[in-house]
């Protein structure tokens, strides 16, 4: 008999599908930012500051007053009147066509992409990325057996060489994108991009994935204008997040998306766990309803981060000559290319040595990496450190060359 994935004395078998999984890859990069002797590029968190919400604990005791026993289990598609406020924001924000019915609440948009696979994928399926693409997406996609094909997609303008591989037989079943503010890559996908990502979803058949936790985080001087899949095709699931404006310990993202979908993602639903906490719901839409907060908030996100955004890009260019970057319109990740031929994952210890750590840039593909780039966060970079940030990453990578 064969042994099972895993099977080895005194070990217990795991599923076949868990021989996709690498070892934690999100949380070896969490971990990078624990040290306090190192600057971290590496967590793509938010901002600590970014996160405190005074109004949060404010908006719980009232709450707790009127329901003392905590709340019951709610509805497992969400507070109504929580997908309400969503559905009207979908409408105003994205022009999107949608209901309350067509929201379901969920654990934040990594069980946004989860529920999609297990109600949609079979193993083998192919699901097409970018390149690079949102490693936490990239493990969920592994452990439902998909075959990932990562294309360029941000940084092609034309997208001709998806539009290619489709000719010639490629067949998804899901394509995934995060259009703006990417994770890793910062890229925002222009209105031409997105139109035709729709038309294509809509002449294959296959049914795009937009993954927006990064929409309202816009650090340009006016808001983007380019339109949502969702308001371009039906054959799309959009996915928010209140992680990154309110902060991540709500965990309460939603996905919505056609009718029948949304029938499916019920079911994966209720079988995952019944539903988010109503205690959290109750929280999350007493804040966003409460007069003029959430545009208070997000002004002030978009001044911090515009701030640290400044401040690396700045730092880099003094201190990092060779290396390539443009810095992004939004979101938390500057992107770089560090230097020809340079390899930033077996630089890693040095720039560790030296005090200051990101993510080597091949974590954030599937496969063919691009050695030298590098996922740089400035979300969580006090301005003040930036200058001492790059000036450490130049000194392991000045270290690298003399070798
Ligand atoms: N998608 C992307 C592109 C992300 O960057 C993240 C968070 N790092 C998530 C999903 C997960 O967010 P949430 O907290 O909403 O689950």
């Amino acid at each position: 008999m064969t042994p099972r994935h895993g099977q080895a004395a005194g070990r217990p078998a795991l599923a076949a599908r868990m021989g996709g999984l690498s070892p934690s890859a999100i949380g070896s990069v969490l971990r990078l930012g624990d040290r306090s002797d190192v600057i971290s590029l590496a967590g793509g968190l938010p901002a600590r500051e970014a996160s405190e919400c005074p109004e949060a604990a404010a908006v719980l005791g009232p709450i707790l007053g009127e329901h003392p026993t905590g709340l019951d289990y709610g509805d497992t598609n969400g507070l109504p009147t929580l997908r309400e406020w969503i559905a009207g924001y979908l409408r105003a924000d994205l022009g999107a066509d949608s209901e309350p019915d067509d929201v379901v609440v969920v654990h934040g948009a990594q069980q946004g992409i989860d529920l999609v696979c297990k109600a949609l994928l079979d193993p083998g399926d192919v699901v097409v990325v970018d390149r690079p693409s949102y490693i936490g997406a990239l493990q969920v996609f592994r452990l439902f057996q998909a075959e990932v094909r990562a294309v360029p997609l941000a940084d092609d303008p034309e997208l001709g060489e998806l539009t290619e591989a489709l000719a010639h037989g490629l067949r998804p079943r899901l394509l995934y994108t995060v259009p703006n503010y990417s994770n890793p890559s910062g890229a925002v996908l222009t209105a031409s991009q997105r139109r035709r990502l729709a038309g294509l979803a809509e002449r294959y058949g296959f049914l795009l994935v937009e993954d927006d936790p990064y929409r309202e985080l816009w650090l340009t001087d006016e808001r983007p204008s380019a339109p949502a899949l969702t308001a371009l095709t039906d054959r799309s699931v959009h996915l928010g997040s209140f992680s990154k404006i309110l902060f991540p310990g709500c965990r309460i993202g939603y996905l919505t998306g056609p009718p029948a979908v949304m029938s499916a993602i019920t079911l994966v639903r209720q079988a995952a766990d019944l539903g988010n906490s109503e205690l959290l719901q109750r929280m999350v839409l007493a804040l966003l309803t409460q007069d003029g907060f959430l545009d208070r908030r997000l002004d002030r996100l978009r001044a911090l981060y515009r701030e640290r955004r400044d401040a690396l890009a700045s730092a880099l260019s003094r201190h990092l000559p060779g290396a390539a970057f443009r810095p992004p319109e939004g979101g938390f990740f500057l992107w770089a290319t560090l230097g020809p031929g340079l390899d930033s994952a077996l630089l890693l210890p040095s720039a560790l040595k030296h005090g200051v750590s990101y993510v080597p840039g091949a974590a954030f593909y599937p496969s063919r990496p691009e050695p030298s780039t590098a996922r740089l966060a400035f979300s969580c970079l006090p301005p003040e450190q930036a200058g001492e940030a790059a000036a450490r990453l130049a000194r392991a990578l000045g270290g690298a060359r003399a070798d």
